[in-house]
């Protein structure tokens, strides 16, 4: 069989659901996506996440594997948007990181884990360090409070939201069949039906892969025409760090809390007291926003927080997950390992990145 004839099940149609699908179908696939959510109403992490690319930020706290999938992927993002076709908004102009006064040793402490990328990042990508004047001049519209700052060259954010229609539509365009509020029970779905079956359920998978886990994140999306900031800014703070990445139209997400829980039930108090008041720190002008929805969803992650691709009965079942709180900033990178798994080598490069690959050729999917 050649492989423009390969018959693909995907299961869920979220961020990785949805880029397999439409990667798949230009290559010549025929697909079929199935998700338990409405095409209206969609469930998954994806939908509510801020889509930072941030691999410098990142690297403070991950893997230098992460780190070098992010940089890979965010330059296919932007062929990704070209093969798409459609307005969605992307940039990468680098971001900011701020802290008041009274939490220079976290400062100095997040400075310290930077130098750390210095061992296996080009110049060009390391943080430099601002003066006062050197951040006004970056983002005059900053609180003047802010001494001094760091700046992540590169660093780059999409609209998840229109990122995720357009790919819907793209899919569409190719020929990739939907199936909404299709529930997959993997002891029922046809597996043998397929050529592979490719489970993209995040968190959804639980019951099929038990060491699967839900990180809980919390954000609120605002509206603040007062409020003019041109990148993504973090606020390093001990117990309330948070990030506000701008959208278009003066639309912002501030986010995102991260608790070790399974509850995807609506946001905490806490939760919007703590992002909030952070927020209205670093500009005032938060304080007349108006406030379009707060949300909450749960990342799907492993126990290392590190993404994995499990083949079963020879390729004909396999299991992608575990992105955790990177699945923007490392998705093109995933799915291109997987497409050279199943068609053929068509970008070599990702080959020489880290991702796990479990290879369970037997019968047995749990
Ligand atoms: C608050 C928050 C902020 C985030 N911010 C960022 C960020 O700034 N940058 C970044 O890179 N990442 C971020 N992420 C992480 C990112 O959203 C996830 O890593 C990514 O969405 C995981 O993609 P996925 O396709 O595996 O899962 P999801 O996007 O969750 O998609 C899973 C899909 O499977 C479907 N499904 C589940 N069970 C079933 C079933 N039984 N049958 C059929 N369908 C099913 C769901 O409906 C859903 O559509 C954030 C996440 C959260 C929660």
């Amino acid at each position: 069989m050649t492989p423009s004839r390969k018959n693909i099940a995907i299961l869920g149609a979220g961020l990785l659901g949805r880029l397999l699908a439409v990667e798949l179908a230009n290559a010549g696939c025929q697909v079929s996506v199935y998700d338990k959510s409405s095409s209206q109403n969609p469930q998954s992490a994806a939908f509510v996440a801020a889509a930072m690319l941030a691999p410098l930020a990142e690297s403070v706290s991950t893997e230098e594997s992460i780190v070098r999938l992010g940089y890979y992927s965010l330059d296919r993002w932007s062929q990704i948007l070209n093969l798409l076709g459609e307005d969605v908004f992307f940039q990468q102009k680098g971001s900011l990181i701020v802290w008041h006064h009274q939490d220079t040793s976290s400062a100095q402490h997040f400075k310290n884990q930077l130098k750390k990328t210095s061992e296996y990042l080009p110049l060009s990508r390391l943080a430099q360090n601002l003066k006062k004047d050197d951040l006004m001049q970056l983002e005059p519209h900053l609180s003047r409070q802010f001494e001094e700052g760091i700046f992540l060259p590169d660093e780059g954010q999409l609209d998840n939201r229109e990122l995720l229609d357009a790919l819907l539509k793209k899919g569409t365009q190719l020929g990739v069949q939907y199936q909404w509020q299709f529930t997959v029970d993997l002891d029922q779905f046809p597996i043998d039906n397929f050529d592979h079956v490719i489970d993209c359920r995040g968190l959804g998978a639980k019951s099929n892969a038990p060491e699967l886990r839900g990180v809980r994140g919390e954000v609120i999306r605002i509206y603040a025409p007062e409020v003019k900031l041109t990148r993504p800014i973090r606020l390093i703070h001990p117990k309330y760090p948070i990030y506000i990445a701008p959208k278009r139209n003066h639309v912002y997400v501030i986010g995102a809390t991260e608790i070790e829980s399974e509850d995807d039930s609506p946001m905490s108090v806490r939760s919007a007291l703590e992002l909030l008041s952070a927020a209205y720190t670093i500009h005032s002008g938060f304080a007349e926003a108006r406030i379009l929805e707060s949300g909450a969803q749960c990342r799907p992650s492993f126990k290392n927080n590190l993404p994995k691709i499990q083949l079963h009965k020879d390729l004909r079942f396999i299991h992608v997950n575990g992105l955790y709180r990177h699945g923007f900033l490392i998705a093109p990178a995933v799915v291109d390992r997987l497409l050279n798994i199943l068609l053929e080598d068509r970008n070599p490069l990702v080959n020489e990145l880290e991702i796990e690959i479990q290879d369970l050729s037997y019968d047995h999917i749990c």
